[in-house]
């Protein structure tokens, strides 16, 4: 591997998780909000709610995205390797 900037071959991968934030989306104030009403409406209507609707989760099916992350000691670029 070496670096497209300077050509050096002194080149650390890391991996790093891309997308974090979509993946917390749902879980926030109004996910809570959701899911209270939710119970609230599984309450009153006996769980058959549960049928219908899907419990806000947010994107926690979608596991996060590993990228594999290259930085050159040298020069200090990083990029994306794919
Ligand atoms: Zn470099």
């Amino acid at each position: 591997m070496r670096c497209p900037k300077c050509s050096g071959d002194n080149v650390t991968i890391q991996m790093a998780e891309v997308g974090s934030r979509t993946s917390r989306r749902g879980n926030g104030l109004a996910g809570n909000t959701y899911n209270a009403a939710r119970g609230l409406i599984a309450v009153s209507t006996l769980g058959v709610s549960n049928l219908f609707m899907p419990k806000a989760k947010g994107h926690n099916k979608t596991k996060n995205k590993l990228e594999k992350f290259a930085i050159c000691q040298e020069c200090g670029h990083s990029w994306t390797v794919k």
